[in-house]
């Protein structure tokens, strides 16, 4: 794509447009911008950018533009869009722009829930093993910026959301995986369906030799269609049966021999799981591991990333013991899914802080889980209600200073107080990290 004297309208100035008005001047484009926060709040970004005016999100800063870049966090559904559409403009999202200019393998990561531990964790793989990578994407440094960079690479490891995923044209993944698909962004997509079918998209364009990683535990992923003579890995994180039946197609590539004991059947060895609590880390572990192995990793590299791998914070993160009772901060865990897999993660005794934004889905799930594993409910922000008429009896704490507060109070040595709200943060947040940061802040503060 020539890009030299067009004129591009990055649309969104995030984390993502401002790495792809970077990406687009580069290669000689004029960018111009529009995003509707108020000018102050921008200003630093457009000074960065060289850029002297933002445009509203309206049709009308459509003038003189040749194309379109959206943000993944942008309604595609917009009146821009729709003008954008009727002028015959093309219009592409952050990580497609990006994808055009990447040429190493690229090993891409979607599911609902498990991205960011299984990107960085693969991309920590590959680096322990001294391959050159970039890691990034929907986590931390968008895609953009690893082109923006510029030196050779031997791979780029890249979490994709499946609002990244409903705009790319060219990307193409070496290797990709879905993790799993559960109820959430019900707000954005009119069915389960239409959000499984945004996530296989990431294995499409990918071609003979290349390797689609599908978790034979969720079996709308299990029956993802792939392009022909893709190798589906099937990973499984129970110890599969005998007679269990695999797709048409696929072959059981990995499974999870022991809770925490991976085996990898193309090494025919097993391997310790990462030392993070949970299950569903075993599963992510297993997932990087058959995506690094399209690199060629050997079994000696894959355990020395998975022995020194450190984690990432927001993600059952341990905050501290206090007085014989453990807090912990789990605030990336932004739906019911997640919230299922993090409280089995423990036996009993939990004091459970959920709320904030909702997302449609049903709490009703986690209600098995409750007997004899929570011993206090104590809700937070505008899904608070809901939770309490859901899962009740609850304590409706509001904000989460008081949730931390009430928590201490009822805390017992043994006690385990965990920060996982089953919703998004925007109702007092910016974002899950800064809930997670405040909430760390507090307890150790106490
Ligand atoms: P994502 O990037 O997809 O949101 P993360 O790796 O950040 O995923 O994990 C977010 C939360 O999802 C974790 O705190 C944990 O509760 C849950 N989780 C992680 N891995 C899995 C998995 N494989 N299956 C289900 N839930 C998971």
């Amino acid at each position: 794509m020539k890009l030299e004297g067009k004129s591009a309208l990055v649309v969104g100035l995030g984390k993502s447009g401002v790495a792809a008005a970077r990406l687009l001047a580069l290669k000689g484009a004029r960018v111009v911008a529009a995003d509707d926060k108020p000018a102050a709040q921008l200003r630093e970004v457009l000074q960065q950018l060289g850029l002297s005016e933002v445009r509203p999100v309206a049709p009308q800063s459509l003038r003189d533009v040749d194309l379109v870049v959206v943000s993944p966090g942008v309604s595609p559904t917009l009146r821009i869009f729709i003008e954008a559409r009727a002028q015959g403009l093309p219009i592409l999202g952050e990580i497609e722009l990006a994808a055009r200019y990447i040429d190493e393998p690229v090993l891409g990561i979607t599911g609902t829930n498990g991205k960011s531990t299984t990107t960085a964790l693969c991309g920590h793989l590959l680096k322990t093993a001294g391959l050159r990578v970039f890691v990034g994407g929907n986590l931390g440094d968008a895609l953009s910026n690893r082109v923006v960079e510029g030196e050779p690479l031997d791979a780029t490891v890249c979490e994709l959301s499946s609002y990244q995923l409903e705009t790319v044209q060219s990307l193409h993944c070496a290797a990709a995986t879905v993790l799993n698909v559960t109820p959430d962004h019900l707000d954005r997509y009119p069915s389960l369906e239409a959000y499984a079918a945004a996530k296989a998209r990431i294995f499409e364009r990918q071609q003979p030799g290349d390797m689609a990683v599908l978790n034979l535990a969720d079996a709308r992923v299990a029956t993802m269609a792939t392009a022909p003579h893709v190798a589906r890995l099937g990973f499984d994180p129970r110890h599969p049966r005998p007679e269990t039946q695999l797709p048409p197609h696929t072959v059981l590539a990995g499974y999870l021999k022991e809770p925490r004991t991976l085996h990898v059947i193309a090494h025919d060895l097993q391997l310790r799981a990462p030392t993070l609590r949970g299950a569903h880390n075993a599963e992510n572990a297993l997932a990087a591991c058959l995506l690094a192995y399209r690199l060629g990793l050997n079994p000696e590299q894959m355990q020395r990333g998975l022995d020194s791998y450190p984690g990432l914070p927001h993600r059952l993160e341990r905050v501290r013991l206090l007085d014989g009772v453990e807090w912990i901060n789990d605030s990336k865990a932004t739906n019911v899914d997640s919230v299922e897999k993090s409280l089995a993660s423990f036996e009993r005794n939990v004091i459970l802080i959920m709320g904030g934004r909702g997302k449609g889905a049903p709490y009703a799930p986690l209600r098995k889980l409750f007997a004899g594993r929570v011993k206090a409910l104590l809700t937070i922000g505008e899904e608070g209600d809901k939770i309490a008429a859901e899962l009740g009896p609850a304590t409706a704490c509001g904000e989460l200073a008081a949730a931390v507060e009430k928590a201490r109070s009822l805390a017992r040595e043994g006690d385990v107080v965990l920060l996982s709200p089953a919703c998004a943060s925007y109702d007092q947040f910016k974002n899950f990290e800064e809930r997670g940061e405040q909430f760390k802040q507090m307890v150790l503060a106490l």
